[in-house]
């Protein structure tokens, strides 16, 4: 028989609310009241006819206030890749932050999914690129770079909302770089794993910084606010979404019991709840930050928009962290630490967790 006083330091750090990112909390209760409800209604069709998608899809449609097509898929690496893939021919390409998440953590998705589109990585220079951000400015530079057929020809701009640095364009940022799309008749796609921090953040209508400011396709994604896993492509322009549900499908990501998906975003669409969480997560990162703000010598990075805290700390400081079982990526080579806050982080956790920054810098 094992013994079960003793509980093992893995166990206890298991348990620890962890900064690493917001993947790593688990489904809020209402978007589990919703699978298990989707579960209780016993059989169901499969691979999107069911009731449920319809239903989720409707209330994407009102959420936004406009027709668009729905989608679902498992996740955001397959939600960007076979979005732009939907955007581009093969002899295309994609602009985008060097910083963006389909540059840079996607294993060639994109590129893989759209039998070759190139990415284009604009540097906008200045306090732009230090946020993470795309201009009008560097888009242009871009596009008339070159203008012969020896150059990917460019197709689409890819602006990530919030932002890979926690940071958020404002609804004006979106649209200067959208009007510069469409001057170069550019799609524009919007990697939206953080969709919902940056809706809390402006405290906009969703359809404020998507269609309405020429957003064209948008990932908007469910499981780092709460859900257990997936996420929604949401087509504003309908004509590109024709035949999307074969790529979806051809990919590997059409779930045949596609309720479980799609069902737990009644919860998160139910009176907001959506924008609650990701604005409690944006919140628990301004408790992070004002505590680390006060801490001696430590040097905050990015100004905090969203619900991430970038901080340059010492590796010792670093490593004392990790050796006490803190998580979380040091995003920015050279220090620059990266700590998310999710839907269910604790005024707690933050609090106790700064104390431990704290006490690793003194001793530092
Ligand atoms: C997390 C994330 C994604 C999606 O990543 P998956 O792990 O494939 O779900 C996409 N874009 C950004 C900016 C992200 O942070």
């Amino acid at each position: 028989m094992s013994d079960h006083t003793t509980p093992t330091p893995d166990l206890a750090t298991a348990t620890r609310q962890q900064f690493a990112s917001d993947n790593y909390a688990g489904m809020c209760p209402e978007a589990a009241h919703w699978f298990h409800t989707a579960n209780a209604s016993g059989h169901a069709p499969a691979y999107g006819d069911d009731d449920w998608t319809k239903r989720v899809s409707d209330r994407l449609r009102e959420t936004f206030e406009t027709d668009c097509d729905v989608y679902f898929v498992f996740n955001g690496t397959a939600a960007n890749s076979l979005a732009l893939a939907s955007l581009c021919q093969s002899y295309h390409s994609v602009i985008c932050t060097p910083v963006a998440h389909i540059e840079t953590d996607e294993c060639g998705g994109p590129e893989f999914f759209s039998n070759g589109s190139k990415l284009l990585v604009a540097d906008a220079g200045g306090e732009a690129a230090a946020h993470g951000k795309l201009t009008a400015q560097a888009v242009e530079t871009m596009v008339l770079k070159r203008s012969d057929l020896h150059y990917p020809k460019p197709k689409v701009v890819s602006l990530t909302q919030a932002t890979e640095l926690g940071t958020v364009y404002s609804v004006d940022e979106v649209k200067a770089v959208t009007a510069m799309a469409q001057t170069h008749q550019l799609k524009v796609h919007m990697d939206g794993a953080r969709f919902a921090n940056a809706v809390a953040s402006l405290d906009c209508h969703p359809a404020d910084i998507t269609w309405r400011a020429g957003v064209d396709v948008l990932c908007f994604g469910g499981t780092k606010n709460g859900l257990p896993v997936g996420e929604a492509v949401v087509f504003f322009d309908r004509a590109l979404s024709e035949d999307f549900s074969y790529r979806v499908k051809q990919a590997g990501q059409l779930a045949s019991k596609m309720r479980f998906i799609s069902a737990p975003w009644l919860g998160m669409l139910e009176s907001n709840l959506w924008l609650q969480n990701a604005g409690h997560a944006n919140a628990m990162a301004q408790r992070l930050r004002a505590h680390l703000a006060k801490i001696p010598g430590l040097s905050l990075l990015v100004p905090t928009q969203a619900n991430a805290v970038f901080a340059q700390l010492p590796q010792t400081v670093i490593s004392r962290l990790q050796a006490q079982g803190w998580r979380f990526y040091e995003f920015i080579a050279g220090g620059g630490c990266r700590f998310m806050c999710a839907w269910d982080t604790t005024e707690a956790s933050v609090d106790a967790f700064a104390a431990a920054i704290a006490s690793a810098m003194k001793d530092a």
